[in-house]
């Protein structure tokens, strides 16, 4: 949207990253503006802050830069959903695919209890494929995925369909 376009005009495009023929999306110079940074923490917060949820799970890693503040300012615990082999703990993990060959996350076995409400933040939406597998992780622990938040999300890429069902919050859109 049109508000958000001081935002957008602070993230960088970088060509091939991280192989050829690929434009990263590179938030990194958004992040460190104090007032862009606060924004789109605020932004996202008072999306949430009359729902009742009562966990913020992030994804492994620009997830946590959105995640943690987020679990902060809403007054809410905060769960880490990592790479394989991170978790120190007995873990459970998921399986999912990608362009070329496939990945996994990890969460531990014991970070939500059934019934609980997970809001699952990350930075961009592009497939959709690596929120979808943190939800199956959420879901399999018993947990209720509330929504998902990201600050970005490649419109192109479709990702949206591939979370149907769900409320999926983003702040900016290409
Ligand atoms: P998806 O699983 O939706 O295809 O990919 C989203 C994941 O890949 C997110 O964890 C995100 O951090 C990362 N990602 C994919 N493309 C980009 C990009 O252009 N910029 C950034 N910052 N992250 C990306």
């Amino acid at each position: 949207s049109r508000a958000m376009d001081h935002l957008k005009a602070l993230i960088r495009d970088v060509p091939d990253f991280p192989t050829k023929g690929i434009l990263f999306k590179d938030i990194t110079t958004l992040l460190k503006d104090a007032d862009a940074f606060g924004e789109v923490i605020d932004r996202m917060a008072s999306r949430y802050v009359d729902d009742e949820i009562d966990l913020v799970a992030a994804i492994e890693s620009r997830g946590f830069i959105f995640g943690a503040p987020l679990a902060y300012e809403l007054g809410l615990g905060f769960v880490p959903v990592r790479k394989l082999g991170k978790l120190p703990a007995e873990t459970i993990e998921q399986e999912y695919t990608l362009e070329y060959g496939s990945n996994h996350l990890e969460m531990h076995v014991d970070a939500v209890q059934p019934g609980q409400r997970v809001l699952i933040v990350d930075d961009l939406l592009a497939t959709g494929g690596t929120a979808k597998a943190t939800a199956q992780l959420v879901e399999r622990l018993g947990g209720i995925v509330h929504g998902f938040a990201f600050m970005v999300e490649l419109t192109f890429l479709n990702g949206r369909s591939r979370l149907e069902g769900y409320d999926v919050f983003t702040l900016i859109q290409y």
